[in-house]
């Protein structure tokens, strides 16, 4: 199958790793598209996010790591949605010359509260205390403001793939909530219809699985298999951390593909300049 990875992390960001270990690794893997989309920058400290003030020395280095490999690499950011707090998508991506947008929430900000939810990241421990102390333990509202905070990254900012769309269930390990009571599964339906009208592409994202933080991937079948029957374009990415997680499950991701029903996936056209189908092998 043909290989592109559009969604990573390096150590401009809380990756593990420089750009040319990726690079490295890329070649000696035959990936063809290289994305590097390091966590935007956000207007608050954080121990995650790309600083502003590293963007320049970012994008060039991504120049100059081009001038040396026959990998295609692809300047990107992975912008996080915080409403009324993170910058407007469209400024980062004009601002920084970068070919595309992943758009996706990690700290989700409860109705009149300053305070963030942060569903992502290792500890289970921060999704229950997040959970207790701003939804009071309330999971409907909880999950509620997820994706109505995913559906408002839809509708206000451009934005070109659309991360780790179900990531809510990461931490709930079905404790909570399950996938399939009605009410989750009407706000993951329209999630769907915004993706569709809003000519997003939706990434299947393996990282839950081989960091063994959860048993699907993002999104789930269910969700992939709707996707497939309304016709939403998909790439598979890793959200590698460390290069060696560059095409991680790769394989067996198009495999659940096919068993949806796709025969394709999405690659970055250069000379248009924005993604376009492409037969999967
Ligand atoms: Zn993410
Ligand atoms: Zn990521």
């Amino acid at each position: 199958m043909i290989v592109n990875n559009y969604h990573t992390h390096s150590l401009y960001c809380d990756g593990k790793d420089p750009l040319p270990l990726y690079v490295q690794e890329a070649e000696q893997r035959h990936i063809q598209q290289l994305g590097f989309s390091s966590h935007a920058p956000l207007p608050f400290d954080n121990n995650f996010s790309i600083k502003m003030e590293r963007m320049p020395d970012y994008t060039a280095e991504i120049d100059q790591l081009q001038a040396s490999t026959s990998v295609t690499l692809l300047k990107a950011l992975e912008c996080d949605f915080v409403p009324g707090i993170s910058y407007p998508f469209a400024e980062l991506k004009a601002n920084h010359h970068l070919d595309y947008i992943i758009g996706g929430v990690h700290l989700v900000r409860p109705a009149n509260s300053d305070e963030l939810w942060f569903i992502d990241g290792p500890k289970r421990e921060i999704y229950d205390e997040g959970l207790d102390n701003l939804f009071d333990h309330n999971i409907q509202r909880a999950v509620t403001t997820f994706w109505e905070q995913t559906f408002e990254m839809i509708e206000t900012q451009p934005m070109d793939i659309i991360a780790h769309v179900d990531k809510i269930k990461m931490h709930n390990q079905h404790r909570f909530f399950q996938e399939d009571e009605r009410w989750y599964q009407i706000l993951a339906d329209k999630a769907l219809q915004l993706i569709k009208s809003h000519d997003l592409i939706m990434e299947v994202n393996t990282r839950g699985i081989y960091k063994k933080r959860c048993d699907s991937l993002y999104p789930s079948v269910e969700m992939l298999t709707k996707a497939r029957k309304m016709d939403i374009p998909v790439i598979i990415s890793s959200d590698a951390h460390q290069a060696k997680e560059i095409d991680l499950l790769f394989e067996e991701a198009y495999s659940v593909l096919r068993q949806c029903g796709y025969e394709q996936l999405m690659c970055f056209d250069t000379q248009k300049g924005y993604f376009v189908h492409q037969r999967a092998n």
